[in-house]
């Protein structure tokens, strides 16, 4: 019997090493999550849940959590981690699209969770935060060892849905060759080992937290400190015995916000990775000044994994996403002709390689259309790969702007009023204007009490970008809209300021 992924998991694993180190002070060995997952997939298999099956999960993060996960692996059966934000509506249409044979929620959403599974067919077992719940029930009394269900490279393992940063999340189907090579790929390219210890402060439904982290971890026999959520105080003072942190833009902004972060501070830290969304360059310059570390940022997606890091060795450009991965390739086309661009050039990006998803849940029409008939699949992300060979991203090709038939990526036109004294972060969007099309605007947070306005804004801006790419109208807001991945929904604002133009064009 064989089992890819969790056969790869088993050859990495030394009984008695620490693996999760909770906040709450219980640890657990990899002979504890070994034991664990098999008890797990034992109740599964009782439950019913065979090879193929789907098991949709909603509960808080925790250690038992991630065992569930790779219990779902071990059985055979297609994880479905489902963001804990999701409302009852949301879920409803989740579940329905994925027909799980049983969905695992928290305890205090069984009632509301056992309206909408039912009329899905789908049974419904409970798991709280603290290692309790309906599951962990029936768990207890199953034996620990457990024979591996027998799953190729091409089977699932899991369908993740898509953050909904630019629309309905859409279900990326994952193989276990997908998680696989992509995890291997990682722990050898950032030279994780038995010795590292991961500050893992990420949600687990998403594929930064659960298989990023979470895989690379399990691949290199590594340990780590899972915490519910990220809090600056208490990174600080983990990073005096870990390793590694891996986070989003947001924990760099709020630890370079902390007066504790100092060369001392992150001394036994060997490497920050940050992903997710746009590291802004500033908070590059600013972490690695007052702690020495550049953060290696990378690039990746629901779909694909992670396609592009910077380098272990060799300068981490602040701004850039780094190289391709070992195995992975990436060309740069036309969006609208599919025609790889000149060097240099911004075009749609595409990738090709083991780690690219096998295409969306009962989408196939979607999918088809998001691949090229040679393979690559079609990123939505807009970006260049420069002279060295780094790759930038500078944008959603959902976000790109065309106002008066010109292309303006939105990204050109935040860098540069983000640099403009009294402004904290800007998002450019374009709105529906009658004489341009689309109209480009500014959606600006500015420091409390900065003596800054539309106007001095656009005055900045005049001898700085070609008069096509200045917005047409600057707006102030307290805060930009994020997801849960920190992700900034332009298509909130996109809503919120629809009519922005249609309102001055009648008079009002
Ligand atoms: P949806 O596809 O549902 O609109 P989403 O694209 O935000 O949501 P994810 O798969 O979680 O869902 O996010 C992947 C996207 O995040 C990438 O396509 C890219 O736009 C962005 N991203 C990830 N890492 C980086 C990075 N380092 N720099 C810039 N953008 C990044
Ligand atoms: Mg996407």
């Amino acid at each position: 019997m064989s089992n890819h992924l969790f056969d790869a998991i088993r050859l990495a694993l030394r009984p008695a090493a620490v693996f999760i180190l909770g906040a709450d002070g219980r640890s657990w060995t990899y002979g504890d999550m070994l034991a664990q997952s098999g008890r797990f997939a034992s109740t599964l298999e009782m439950l019913g849940v065979r090879p193929g099956d789907r098991v949709a999960v909603q509960v808080e993060k925790s250690p038992e959590a991630l065992m569930l996960y790779l219990a779902c692996i071990r059985v055979g059966a297609i994880y479905l981690p489902l963001n804990t934000a999701y409302t009852l509506a949301e879920l409803d249409y989740f579940i329905g699209d994925a027909e799980p044979r049983l969905v695992v929620c928290t305890p205090g959403a069984r009632a509301g969770m056992e309206g909408i599974a039912a009329s899905h067919g789908a049974h419904v077992e409970t798991l709280d935060e603290a290692g309790g719940g309906s599951l962990a029930e029936l768990a207890r009394d199953e034996a620990a060892d457990f024979l591996d269900a027998e799953r190729g490279p091409d089977d699932l393992a899991a369908i993740l849905y898509t953050s909904g940063t630019t629309g309905r999340s859409k279900g990326a189907m994952l193989t276990h060759d997908n998680l696989l090579s992509n995890a291997v790929t990682l722990r050898d390219h950032w030279r994780f080992s038995a010795n590292d210890r991961l500050i893992h402060a990420l949600p687990i439904f998403h594929t930064h937290g659960l298989f990023v982290a979470s895989n690379v971890v399990l691949l290199s026999g590594a340990s780590m400190y899972f915490l519910p959520k990220f809090d600056a105080d208490e990174a600080l003072r983990l990073m005096k015995t870990a390793t590694v942190m891996m986070g989003v833009p947001t924990f760099y902004v709020r630890l370079t916000q902390h007066e504790g972060l100092t060369r001392e501070a992150a001394a036994h830290m060997r490497l920050f990775i940050s992903g997710s969304a746009p590291l802004l360059a500033e908070t590059h310059r600013k972490f690695e000044a007052m702690t020495g570390h550049a953060i290696l940022e990378r690039y990746g997606m629901t779909e694909t994994n992670m396609n592009t890091s910077n380098p272990y060795d060799g300068d981490r450009i602040a701004g850039t996403v780094g190289f391709p991965l070992p195995g992975v390739s990436i060309r740069v086309t036309d969006p609208e002709t599919g025609v790889p661009v000149a060097d240099g050039e911004t075009g749609m990006i595409e990738v090709k390689g083991p780690n690219v998803f096998k295409g969306y849940w009962r989408m196939p029409e979607k999918t088809a259309a998001e691949f090229r008939a040679d393979g690559f699949f079609i990123t939505g992300d807009l970006g260049k790969i420069d002279e060295r060979g780094y790759v930038h991203i500078v944008g959603r090709g959902k976000d790109l702007v065309i106002s008066g038939g010109y292309n303006i990526y939105p990204k050109e036109v935040e860098t540069e009023i983000d640099q403009m004294p009294g402004v904290i972060e800007t998002a450019v969007i374009g709105v529906a204007h009658p004489d341009f099309g689309e109209g480009v605007t500014a959606v600006v947070v500015r420091k409390p009490g900065a003596a800054i306005d539309e106007r001095v804004i656009l005055d900045g801006l005049k001898d700085r970008l070609a008069r096509y790419k200045q917005p047409k109208r600057v707006i102030f807001v307290d805060e930009l809209p994020r997801n849960t991945m920190g992700k900034v929904q332009k298509n909130v604002l996109r809503d919120t300021y629809a009519d922005l133009y249609a309102a001055a064009a009648s008079g009002e």
